[in-house]
């Protein structure tokens, strides 16, 4: 038998590397930029095409590249940023491993423009699919300039693996984002199909937040300084009112590189712990200077965990440098110990009105109650009693019990004999259609074999995304002009995501009258929404789509469907008079799925009369 065994030849080996290495557009976007800040750019500028799959162009003003580096650069290990092993351990640069610009080389085609300072010419180099095409002599300004064109060309599954161009500067957008933010003395924009999308001037860290996230953002911002032995703190965390729904703000830089991490995210957490609403999240911006020696640096290429000695120290220090800064700063009270925490009001209590369920419940089910009910009650009884909203609650009545067909023909509603008995003939209609809410929660109603207990705020998302469904998709709902347009200041990520959302949003009743980089005007609304919920309304709907990517048109109209019928539907803890609940009752069996939520959870439950019965014996 002949040897098997051969080496993979280099634009084999770079091929699979690339694999690795560049997963996306953006994965060469982060790699090209951290090359930049490695040669002591202090301009960098970002151009890209159809979300960097047709072009990517990076051109900086750092240090360039002689002749023979810049053919040598497109070499697998091929770098000038560590000589030794040891090199590694005091590690100053982003770049070590050599294989980004063999890597990215072997998958487009790139053309490579670099003159160092003390060069006449420059040097132009072509390659495609790694192979050089071309080396010549050119005229370039100082610095370098790279062009990425047709990523994955070669490689057809990964470039069909690629998400929609809104998905992919999303992306993109991510990674510039983190690179600028650490950076702030470095000048960055990014110009995707010729609309420019950042201009970041040459600033201080506060400024540069600022200038990524959107006009309101510095007075958000609580400074964080911390210098120990250990490491060595600063940055900003929001104040604990303006967190968000999204956990789109936090950003830990260690050694100017981002990175993730659960667990300082905790301490973070940890800090605010008591004076953040249920679920929202701080924004923070720390950057953590720390030796080299004390993290894992043989970090993969696209990997943002990291590994540090000392994480426990770490945790202790972070925590309380933030606490201390939101007492400093009159965020927090600083003796929190001394509080007495079963004196608090739990958020969610705070706005509540003391209440006493069982009195609703006995107002409406009296049946020793000779006297004709309050006049309201019976009024809006006798509009809402019409057959249809009989019938629409009756055919509805599809799924329950887990599925099992049940036949609705034997559904009925109270029957006259009962309920005349227990009101008098002239009453029937009312106890027939009677509704009574439990615990600003329920609604209780009656059907012929039992009772029919239906979660509010679950139906009313039902009923108003099959509502919100129908008009984004087939006709259009009205609005409700405002008086004055409300202007709400959003970042520059989300109003990239509102734009592409736009169009489904008009259809529910917004109207946008303009917007701009960092805000949005409106003018009109969907009916059903009050103007002062409209800014926590797209908050929401935009940390929903940062947070679950819609893949195509489909998903993309159910989300938005799905998150404004969440966020509009009547909520638990509202007290609902007779016609709303009746509303929602009515609305909920004309529904083509009453029986679950969007979100796919029971709406609502049967109680069989066998079953109370049992319950007696
Ligand atoms: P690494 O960054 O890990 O060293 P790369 O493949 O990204 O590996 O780059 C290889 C080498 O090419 C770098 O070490 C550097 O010397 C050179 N280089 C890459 N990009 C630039 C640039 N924008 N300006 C100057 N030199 C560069
Ligand atoms: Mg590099």
């Amino acid at each position: 038998m002949k040897d098997v065994i051969h080496l993979l030849p280099d634009h084999v080996a770079n091929q699979i590397a690339a694999g690795e290495v560049v997963q996306r557009p953006a994965s060469v976007i982060k790699e090209l930029l951290e090359n930049s800040i490695d040669a002591k750019a202090t301009h960098i500028q970002v151009y890209i095409k159809e979300a960097g799959k047709v072009l990517i162009k990076i051109v900086d003003d750092g240090v360039g590249m002689s002749v023979t580096d810049a053919r040598l650069s497109f070499e697998r290990h091929a770098t000038s940023k560590i000589k030794l092993a040891e090199d590694l351990f005091s590690l100053q640069t982003k770049g070590f491993r050599g294989e980004a610009l063999a890597s990215i080389a072997a998958i487009s085609h790139v053309e490579l423009k670099t003159r160092r300072e003390e060069d006449e010419v420059g040097t132009c180099i072509k390659i495609e699919g790694s192979e050089v095409i071309s080396q010549e002599a050119c005229v370039t300004a100082t610095g370098t300039s790279i062009s990425v064109k047709n990523l994955f060309y070669n490689i057809p599954a990964r470039r069909n693996f690629l998400k929609s161009d809104t998905v992919e500067l999303r992306h993109i957008i991510d990674e510039f984002q983190r690179v600028a933010l650490a950076h702030p003395h470095i000048s960055f924009s990014l110009v995707h199909n010729s609309s420019e999308l950042f201009q970041l001037p040459d600033t201080n860290y506060r400024q540069r937040i600022t200038n990524i996230l959107g006009g309101k953002t510095n007075e958000k911002l609580v400074p964080v300084n911390e210098d120990t032995e250990i490491v060595k703190v600063s940055g900003f965390v929001g104040k604990p009112e303006y967190a968000k729904r999204t956990r789109g703000e936090q950003f830990f830089f260690v050694n100017d590189r981002f990175i993730k991490s659960p667990y300082l995210n905790h301490a973070v957490a940890a800090a605010f712990e008591g004076l953040l609403k249920d679920n929202s999240y701080p924004s923070y911006f720390l950057f953590l200077k720390v030796d080299p020696k004390s993290i894992d640096i043989n970090i993969h290429p696209t990997k943002t965990e990291i590994k540090f000695d000392d994480e426990h120290a770490l945790y202790a220090i972070l925590r309380s440098a933030i606490k201390h800064s939101l007492g400093q700063f009159n965020v927090a009270p600083v003796l929190d110990f001394e509080r007495d925490p079963t004196l608090d009001t739990p958020y969610e209590y705070e706005k509540k009105q003391a209440f006493t369920p069982q009195v609703e419940v006995d107002r409406n089910f009296n049946p020793f109650k000779n006297e004709p009910r309050d006049s309201s009650f019976r009024n809006d009884f006798k509009r809402e009693s019409s057959t249809s909203g009989w019938e629409s609650l009756y055919t509805g009545l599809k799924t329950e019990n887990s599925g099992s067909d049940v036949d609705f023909r034997q559904i009925e509603f109270e029957s006259e004999e009962v309920t005349g008995n227990l009101f008098g003939a002239h009453k029937t209609e009312e106890a027939q259609n009677a509704t009574f809410q439990l615990n600003k929660k329920f609604i209780v109603t009656t059907i012929k074999n039992g009772m029919l207990v239906i979660d509010q705020h679950r139906a009313h998302t039902r009923i108003l995304y099959e509502d919100l469904l129908k008009s984004i998709t087939v006709s259009p709902a009205v609005s409700q002009q405002l008086l004055f347009p409300t202007v709400l200041q959003f970042s520059q990520q989300e109003i990239e995501l509102l734009k592409g959302i736009k169009d489904s949003l008009e259809q529910t009743g917004f109207i946008f009258s303009e917007i701009k980089s960092d805000s949005v005007e409106i003018i009109g609304i969907p009916t059903l929404i009050m103007e002062s919920e409209v800014e926590i309304l797209l908050e929401q709907l935009l940390s929903d789509f940062e947070n679950e990517i819609p893949e195509n048109n489909f998903s993309q109209t159910d989300l938005l469907a799905k998150s404004l019928a969440k966020s509009m539907a009547v909520k638990s803890g509202n007290l609902l008079n007779t016609t709303e609940q009746q509303h929602i009752v009515n609305g909920l069996f004309a529904c083509k799925e009453p029986s679950v939520t969007p979100f796919n959870k029971p709406v609502f439950i049967t109680l069989p009369v066998e079953e109370l019965e049992k319950k007696f014996m």
